[in-house]
């Protein structure tokens, strides 16, 4: 048996239960993994609402770490007692144990604590993506990145200086402003208390940014478009604010040939090689010291609710772990 926070229904977070579910034992390609610390992240606020259904009842959480129990048929990149961490689906990561497909499961290296790990996996692999797979950034290329003082904000403060990229953030608060420029922004905007188009335009000396990567969504999506160069890139990977609404593509012709994508991670963790490959990158970039783990606030397991609670309500700033 092991403790699994699960909704039966959609809702707030008081519908989160913590429940004794029965494990099993793994099948050909899972594994069984005791968790040492469990991953919070945006989506998993959009699977309890019901933005992103899941077929009722369901387990919740997308990333953790910990230690490989057993493995069935087939495994080979994993053995019981190895460190392990993962951003997978399906969802069921707020859990002491679980068992569960391997193919996203990634060996962890022994200088990365569990903690650490279960703040970076899902978001430090969004950052992988979005800066080398999405849009490659190249260093003096210019970004513009919403919510940069949240948990993939601060990531992509850090890989960003670590490539000569020039990161103009923005955050909710002054305080928020200054952790993402601690973290290597360029220049941070507090987008409560100004409009962001002419402070871009101020920035760039009215150039424009060649990318901008948004995961706050309906509330930053028109004026980012506004924000780019003729030819720019608009990343769109979340709605933190609430869903874009639909776009005329039109728009995109007439604000500079501008390219749109809405991108997931887990796409791009769909295939097994190509995930291991984006988190060793991202365990490299840690390891080197170019990257910190920013773990703003951490949570015992059975306090789920409330720290959905903050996350929503923008009262965090890093990452967010929860322990079992
Ligand atoms: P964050 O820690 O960044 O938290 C979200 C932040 O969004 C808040 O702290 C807040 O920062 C900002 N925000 C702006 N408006 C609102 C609002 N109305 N309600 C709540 N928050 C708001 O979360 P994550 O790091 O987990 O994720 C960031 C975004 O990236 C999310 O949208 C998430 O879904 C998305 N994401 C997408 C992935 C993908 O592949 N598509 C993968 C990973 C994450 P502030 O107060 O500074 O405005």
């Amino acid at each position: 048996m092991a403790r699994t926070v699960i909704i039966e229904e959609a809702g707030g977070p008081e519908n989160m239960k913590l429940v004794d579910r029965e494990m099993g034992e793994p099948g050909p390609g899972e594994i069984r993994i005791t968790h040492k610390a469990c991953g919070l992240n945006f989506i998993d606020v959009y699977q309890r609402t019901g933005l992103y259904p899941l077929e009722l009842p369901h387990a919740l959480g997308m990333e953790a770490a910990g230690i490989v129990e057993a493995v069935g048929e087939g495994v080979t990149h994993l053995k019981p007692g190895d460190r392990a961490a993962y951003a997978a689906t399906p969802p069921g990561a707020y859990s002491e144990a679980r068992v569960m497909p391997a193919a996203q499961v990634c060996p962890l290296p022994d200088g990365i604590p569990f903690e650490d790990a279960a703040a970076i996996m899902l978001q430090g692999m969004t950052v992988e993506y979005l800066f080398h797979r999405v849009w490659p950034l190249k260093k003096g290329d210019t970004v513009l990145f919403h919510a940069a003082a949240g948990g993939v904000g601060l990531l992509a403060c850090q890989w960003a200086r670590s490539e000569g990229v020039t990161l103009i953030g923005t955050a909710g608060t002054d305080e928020k402003c200054q952790l993402a420029l601690d973290m290597g922004a360029t220049a941070c905007i507090n987008y409560r208390d100004r409009d962001f188009v002419p402070e871009v335009e101020k920035l760039t000396d009215g150039a424009g940014v060649d990318v901008v990567m948004d995961g706050v969504g309906k509330d930053t999506f028109d004026a980012s478009l506004d924000c780019l160069k003729p030819l720019g890139m608009m990343i769109s990977f979340g709605n933190a604010s609430g869903p874009v609404d639909p776009v005329s593509l039109l728009t995109l012709a007439s604000k500079g040939s501008l390219k749109l994508t809405r991108t997931t991670l887990f796409t791009f963790l769909a295939d097994h090689d190509r995930c291991q490959d984006m988190a060793r990158h991202v365990f490299s970039k840690v390891e080197s010291g170019a990257v910190k783990v920013n773990i703003g606030q951490t949570y015992p397991l059975a306090e789920v609710a409330e720290a959905h609670r903050a996350l929503e309500a923008r009262e965090t700033t890093g990452s967010t772990v929860l322990m079992p």
